[in-house]
């Protein structure tokens, strides 16, 4: 229900049984519906401390009321069936974990011991280890056991606030094991109650059948598109266009056939070296360009002119000891939106929280609480090109998380631990 509906009409719409599902009282609300910071005037500025007056109503799986309590139009029991009081708990939108790769079969931890043992990565993938390992795993998984084995990280991450999943391809690498990895993906999704976006990563790494002939592969992948397209099965296109991946021209070929089929991009770019990436993915107005640690300033300057989200990982610059900062002054500077991901996968960043992912960012990258806060929901909703969430205000997807702390900043200053109280996607308790 609106804001400016007066007292008597929300009396009138609750005579009707028009009432709310569901209304929170005395919480602290970071709506994150500002320009900067926590929110708006029940924030109060960072650092200063949230009001415990908020109040949230939903109904029908849309918020229906976000602000101050003095603001309600009528009694809470006169507004909701169900009045929850939050005791002062901090109150956000549910988290956005808007790049992972969370569906795979098999782990690669006896590669790490392997590695801290002083092996080199070359040994490992000469004794089959690396990627290669991950594909032939999923490869060789149905789309039951994929799903089985995928199926506890997606929990672990809805447990700790994440209402939003993106999930990639690109350890299939043939048309039925992505097909297959994106069917597992939408699957996720429902058997959780949460919304799984998904984006296919063909051009992920060059399969083992197809050395030395990547551009023959990359007409492949443009031939699968399509046909996973028309099976509902993708909602963004991304690649690996790194010395170590695919190259400018061939990453240009796949957004030209994503562009075709009127499919947003995204590219992981700029990890190890700076290749361009970025300014290519803005190039084509791509929703996020992702890691960035060696983006250049005309880089930069490309991705704020055409609004492309800068995605850090922190997970994997923590795994990989990597000492490159991405320029995040400059993005700053240039108000380039950033966005905090876990970048969940096999051989990088088995991270299973994305709290502990904005935990790194603040150590790692001197985000504020408040940035990775908003990269964790504002902005990581921007960078999947989802505007009706990420933000607690009316009309926006009722899909927040209620916590056993008071102050935002608490969500980034523990490690570990379980500060859930209750997550609610859509409207209806997830967790
Ligand atoms: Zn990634």
């Amino acid at each position: 229900m609106p804001r400016h509906e007066t007292h008597a009409e929300a009396g009138l719409a609750a005579e009707r049984g028009a009432r709310w599902d569901g209304l929170l009282v005395n919480a602290r609300l970071a709506t994150l519906d500002g320009a900067e910071g926590y929110g708006d005037g029940i924030a109060g500025a960072p650092g200063t401390g949230l009001s415990p007056a908020g109040a949230l109503g939903w109904r029908d799986g849309r918020i229906a009321f976000a602000g101050p309590a003095a603001a309600l139009p009528a009694r809470p029991d006169e507004l909701a069936i169900e009045v929850i009081d939050a005791g002062g708990d901090l109150v956000t939108p549910g988290l956005v974990d808007c790049h992972t790769h969370l569906v795979f079969a098999g782990d690669r931890a006896a590669e790490f011991e392997q590695r801290l043992g002083g092996a080199s990565y070359e040994e490992i993938a000469r004794a089959g280890g690396g990627i290669v390992s991950t594909v032939r795993a999923t490869r060789n998984a149905s789309e039951d056991e994929l799903l089985a084995q995928s199926l506890p990280r997606a929990r672990a991450l809805l447990a700790d606030g994440v209402t939003t999943l993106e999930v990639k391809s690109g350890y299939g690498l043939d048309f039925a094991s992505e097909r297959r990895m994106l069917r597992v993906a939408r699957r996720l999704g429902d058997a959780l109650g949460i919304d799984v976006r998904t984006t296919f990563l063909g051009a992920h790494a060059l399969p083992p059948e197809s050395a030395g002939d990547a551009e023959g592969y990359i007409d492949a992948v443009c031939g699968w598109l399509p046909r996973l397209h028309a099976e509902g099965l993708v909602d963004a296109v991304d690649a690996f266009c790194e010395r170590i991946g695919f190259s400018d021209d061939q990453t240009r070929r796949v957004f030209e056939a994503a562009r075709a089929l009127g499919l947003p991009v995204k590219l992981h770019a700029d990890q190890l070296s700076d290749g361009g990436g970025a300014a290519l993915v803005a190039a084509f107005g791509g929703l996020s360009a992702d890691h960035v640690e060696h983006t250049s300033p005309a880089g930069v300057r490309a991705m704020a002119a055409a609004g492309t989200v800068a995605v850090l990982l922190p997970g994997a610059f923590h795994v990989l000891r990597e000492t490159t900062l991405p320029p995040i002054d400059a993005f700053r500077a240039h108000g380039v939106p950033m966005a905090v991901a876990t970048d969940c996968n096999p051989g990088t960043s088995p991270l299973l929280s994305l709290r502990q992912a904005m935990q790194l960012a603040c150590t790692h990258f001197r985000l504020t609480p408040a940035e990775a806060l908003r990269g964790a929901t504002v902005h990581a909703a921007r960078a999947l090109g989802l505007d009706d969430r990420g933000r607690l205000r009316a009309g926006l997807r009722a899909d927040f998380v209620r916590w056993r702390v008071r102050e935002p900043a608490a969500l980034c200053y523990w490690l570990g631990g379980d500060l859930v109280h209750s997550v609610f996607a859509g409207g209806r308790r997830m967790a």
